[in-house]
């Protein structure tokens, strides 16, 4: 198994994944969407809240903020000597306090760890009209999308399989092809069509080349083949900012490691039951 990056900065990522089967690119996907545990914000105490917002709608608006998170610092709320109750370990508390007219925004919530912040500062919470006010405690927690969608650090995170194509002796060079092509990744060249330099990993497998060269009267079979590669993927992710994409991969594969080690050692307990 290999992975190559064509792309990787903390926002985004783009990816190979070779010499692996199906099931296993969808765990990486799964595990780096919903095994990877950030902070969210998952109690609000109100004070005081004048606003148009019910405080419900106050907290929904407050759980989403994506907030930068640091697991060397923080682990998730699951696995924490607190058993889950809330300790500086596992959470992070952020005050706020705002009176109209004003736009609340995530960046007037002051964090009691200045490395635990809001990922961008001027998400809008609620608007305030003059003598409105808001005053709320507000505790994040460490945990995985698994439990809810607000903890998930990805925003993209898809893959598709590699794919393959090739054109035949038939061709004619005729162009019809490339006009359908609705990601420009065909181009004529010589006396035949070609895949033009660097696009190949941008074809979405539509297959609409293939129809317009049938269309073509040129018989039953299409002068180009579109297929995919089995075991050869292509992933796109990207960071909601709360962890670098490099983080995420590391993490969702370290995840899957450890789940793959709990089960051989469960094969082998029961094996050894079976023995006596
Ligand atoms: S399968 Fe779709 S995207 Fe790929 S080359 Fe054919 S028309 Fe273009
Ligand atoms: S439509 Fe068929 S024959 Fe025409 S250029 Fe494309 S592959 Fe060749
Ligand atoms: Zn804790």
């Amino acid at each position: 198994m290999e992975i190559q990056f064509a792309s990787l900065d903390d926002a985004a990522s783009r990816f190979t994944l070779s010499g692996a089967s199906p099931a296993f690119a969808n765990a990486l996907r799964r595990a780096m969407i919903a095994d990877v545990p950030t902070l969210a914000i998952e109690d609000v105490r109100i004070y005081d809240n004048t606003s148009a917002l019910f405080d419900e709608m106050l907290a929904h608006r407050l759980g989403l903020i994506p907030i930068t998170t640091d697991l060397t610092a923080y682990q998730s709320r699951d696995a924490c000597s607190c058993n889950g109750a809330g300790c500086p370990a596992c959470s992070v508390t952020f005050t706020l306090s705002a009176e109209g007219p004003k736009v609340v925004v995530s960046g007037d919530l002051i964090p009691q760890d200045p490395k635990a912040v809001p990922v961008h500062a001027a998400i809008p919470i609620v608007k305030l009209v003059k003598g409105q006010k808001l005053v709320l405690e507000a505790k994040a927690v460490v945990a995985t999308g698994k439990e809810h969608a607000k903890w998930q650090p990805t925003l993209v995170c898809g893959y598709k399989n590699h794919p393959v194509i090739t054109i035949g002796d038939t061709c004619d060079a005729c162009g019809m092809c490339v006009d359908e092509c609705p990601r420009e990744i065909l181009t004529v060249k010589g006396k035949k069509v070609a895949v033009a330099a660097g696009k190949l990993s941008e074809c979405s497998l539509c297959r609409l080349c293939e129809r317009a060269c049938i269309s073509t009267g040129i018989g039953e079979e299409p002068a180009i083949k579109v297929s995919a590669e089995p075991d050869r993927y292509i992933f796109v992710v990207e960071s909601d900012g709360s962890l670098p994409v490099k983080e995420i991969i590391k993490r969702a594969l370290k995840h899957i490691k450890g789940q793959s080690d709990e089960l051989e050692h469960k094969i082998r307990e029961i094996s050894g039951d079976d023995k006596k």
